[in-house]
C-alpha cells in the first residue's frame, strides 16, 4: 500500500479510522477480540471470527478441520470457497485492502443466523 504524504494530521486520522473496505480498523470497545496479525490463536473454542463490523452471514472466517488453517465462508464468498486456499491464522483479520483488522469471535445460533460471542 502507497502512503501518501504532505496531507495534514486531521485526514491521516481520518484515514485510520476506516480502512478502504468500509470496516473499523479500531477494535470494539467491549468484549473479546484480536489482532491475528499481532496476537495467537485464541484455539479451538474459537471456531469461526469476523472481522469486527462485517456481518457473519455474508463474510465469515471458519477455523478448518485438522488445524489445517482458516477459510472464508458466507453468501459474499460462497461461490469461491471451494477454489480458495485456507488462509493462516496471522492473515484471518486481512481484508482486501491489505489492512489488518481486529477480529470477533462469532457462533451460529441456529438457522444460518450468526451472533457474536463474545
Ligand atoms: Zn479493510
Amino acid at each position: 500500500m502507497e502512503l501518501v504524504r504532505g496531507h495534514s494530521a486531521e485526514i491521516n486520522t481520518t484515514a485510520v479510522d476506516a480502512c478502504r473496505c468500509g470496516l473499523p480498523t479500531q477494535p470494539p470497545e467491549g468484549g473479546s477480540w484480536w489482532r491475528p496479525d499481532l496476537d495467537a490463536d485464541p484455539g479451538p473454542r474459537v471456531r469461526a471470527v469476523v472481522r469486527y463490523g462485517d456481518k457473519p452471514e455474508l463474510r465469515r472466517v471458519v477455523r478448518l478441520e485438522n488445524n489445517s488453517g482458516w477459510a472464508e465462508r458466507g453468501a459474499m464468498v460462497d461461490f469461491y470457497s471451494d477454489r480458495t486456499p485456507p488462509i493462516f491464522w496471522a492473515g484471518v483479520g486481512r481484508c482486501w485492502a491489505n489492512t489488518a483488522h481486529p477480529v470477533v469471535a462469532v457462533r451460529e445460533s441456529g438457522s444460518g443466523t450468526w451472533d457474536i460471542s463474545a
